[in-house]
Order: structure tokens, then C-alpha cells, then sequence
């Protein structure tokens, strides 16, 4: 991360002069309104409210990368969000690895142990567009307050050619997870095509490895510096290695009169003529609505 100080200082000193581009995700589903910058208007931001977060890979890895490998890789990318220089100090988000998980599912649990789990899916893809999708992100959270609760990774190795390294480049790992950890962070697609978080990647680049001025914006902007918190990465409902949640079918799981339902919108369909020309891939963010009510619990899906 520090090799990547001096271009950050830089970013800052440029972003008095340029605006920003960055968009958070909120926790409105369905038709939720949209500025110049296509963020979300209606729905309350999200953010997790501790300050550093708790994250668990897949012990399964991929079958055709070593789990050192993929460590080693999601670790860099995570960091690319650590650390960050903002105007007033550094971003107040930190990140803690935790064990590896056996569980091979993006679920929450609303009554046992968690886990911010990064996995592959390596022979299906459980959601809409699956060849043109790199990798989705499923975000939990409070519907009233924007808090997060959860969020899980997932990599879509079933159609994609997924590399490592910078040998042969077709779809980058770490570029694809340094993406996603920013949805894992509150962020939602920025316009900027230089960012990070601009909904699509071109194929055979590793650009997205590095964080760029628009996404650290946002980062600054959801962790201000001197937050008052407190640094507590064990997950909701405690860490759990292990799955907690059975699947019923593919994509769709009920537990404890939560609906968890996996029918993402195609990031692809929601502005086509604002994504990267062809080539593109699109990377998505798939955010789980949950509301809180004395008589149960729903949940429903919103896009991206
Ligand atoms: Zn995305």
C-alpha cells in the first residue's frame, strides 16, 4: 500500500478542482431516483458503522488457483481501500482477515454466526447475466439506518477466464476484487471511467487494482477522518466458518421468515449507453434490502 502513497497525495490535491463522480450505495430498492451522477436520491446511505471490518475467504479458493494465491491477492486489493489519505487525515475503515471459511454460500444469518466471505463460483453462476457478469457483491443492511450487516463476494469463475499476475491478463482477480470491495464498503458504480468502481472492466487490463481520486472521494466522504467509533470486526451474530443458512434452491434460500432473494437486476440493463463501449464487463453489486419489524423480517432486492 505505501508504494501507492505519493499518487494518492496527488489525487487529493486534484480533487479541489474536480468533482466528484462517486456514488454510495443506499438501501432504496426499485425505483429510487437518480442525480446527474446517476447516484441513488432516495434510501439511507450505507456504511458499516465499526472501524475496521471483518473479512473471510473461501478455503476452496477457485480449482484453478492456489488458496495462497488468492490470499495473497485478496489481501492486496483490500488494502487498495486501506490507509487512505484524506484531506483532513487518513480514512477511518480498516480491514481484518479472519479464518477461512467452509462455507460456500453468500447468506446472513439473522439469528447465528457470520462471515464476509469472498468466494468463486467455479461450475454456475446462480444470477441473471451470468456470462457477463465477473462478480457480485450481496450487501445486508439495516433498511432504517444504512448500517451494514454483512457482505459477501462473489467471483463468477464459471464463465470467465479469471487470471492472476501479469503474465497473461484476461480478467484480473485482483482488479475484479478490488471492485467488489468497494460495494463490500458502501460504494455503488461511479461514472467516472477512471474510477475503480465504474460498472465495467475491459478485459486484459489490471487498471482496477489501484484506487483512483473519485474512489478515495468516496471513501472520505462515507469514513471521515476521527470517526467516533470503535474497531470491532467479529460479525454479526459472532464469526462463523461455516455455512448457517440451507439453501432450498439455487440462489434462493428461506431461514427464520427472511426472503433472501437472489433475482439481481442485470447490471448491464440499467444504463447501457453510460457503460464502457464493447469489451466491457460488468461488474455487480447485488444489495439485500432488510427491514426490521416486530412481526418479522423482509427482505426484497434492489439492483446492482
Ligand atoms: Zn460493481
Amino acid at each position: 500500500m505505501k508504494r501507492w502513497a505519493p499518487l494518492l497525495a496527488v489525487a487529493i490535491l486534484g480533487a479541489t478542482t474536480t468533482a466528484s463522480a462517486f456514488c454510495r450505495s443506499t438501501s432504496c430498492a426499485g425505483e429510487c431516483g437518480r442525480d446527474d451522477d446517476n447516484c441513488k436520491t432516495l434510501g439511507a446511505p450505507l456504511f458499516w458503522p465499526s472501524l475496521c471490518v471483518g473479512f473471510a475467504l473461501s478455503h476452496q479458493s477457485s480449482e484453478h488457483i492456489p488458496f495462497s494465491e488468492f490470499e495473497a491477492l485478496a489481501i492486496r486489493s483490500i488494502a487498495s481501500w486501506s490507509s487512505l489519505a484524506c484531506p483532513q487525515g487518513e480514512a477511518s475503515i480498516a480491514f481484518v482477515a479472519q479464518p477461512a471459511s467452509t462455507c460456500h454460500t453468500a447468506e446472513y444469518n439473522l439469528t447465528g454466526g457470520n462471515a464476509n466471505i469472498v468466494l468463486f463460483q467455479d461450475a454456475k453462476w446462480n444470477y441473471k447475466g451470468a456470462d457477463n457478469t465477473l462478480a457480485k457483491t450481496t450487501v445486508t443492511f439495516d433498511a432504517v439506518t444504512g448500517e451494514i450487516l454483512d457482505a459477501d463476494i462473489e467471483v463468477n469463475h464459471a464463465y470467465n477466464e479469471i487470471t492472476t499476475g501479469d503474465a497473461t491478463v484476461v480478467y484480473d482477480l485482483e482488479s475484479i476484487l478490488t471492485h467488489e470491495f468497494g460495494h463490500f464498503i458502501g460504494l455503488d458504480h461511479s461514472l467516472d471511467f477512471d474510477a475503480t468502481m465504474n460498472a465495467t472492466y475491459d478485459p486484459g487490463t489490471s487498471d482496477l487494482r489501484t484506487v483512483e481520486e473519485d474512489d478515495v472521494a468516496g471513501v472520505c466522504t462515507i469514513y471521515p477522518p476521527n470517526r467516533v467509533a470503535t474497531c470491532e470486526p467479529t460479525p454479526h451474530g459472532g464469526f462463523s466458518d461455516a455455512c448457517q443458512l440451507v439453501a432450498e434452491e439455487p440462489g434462493c434460500s428461506i431461514a427464520h421468515g427472511a426472503r433472501w432473494d437472489a433475482a439481481a437486476a442485470d447490471p448491464l440493463g440499467r444504463n447501457p449507453g453510460r457503460h464502457r463501449p464493447v469489451g466491457g464487463i460488468a461488474l455487480g453489486l447485488l444489495a439485500t434490502l432488510l427491514i426490521a419489524r416486530r412481526s418479522g423480517l423482509r427482505r426484497g432486492p434492489s439492483s446492482r
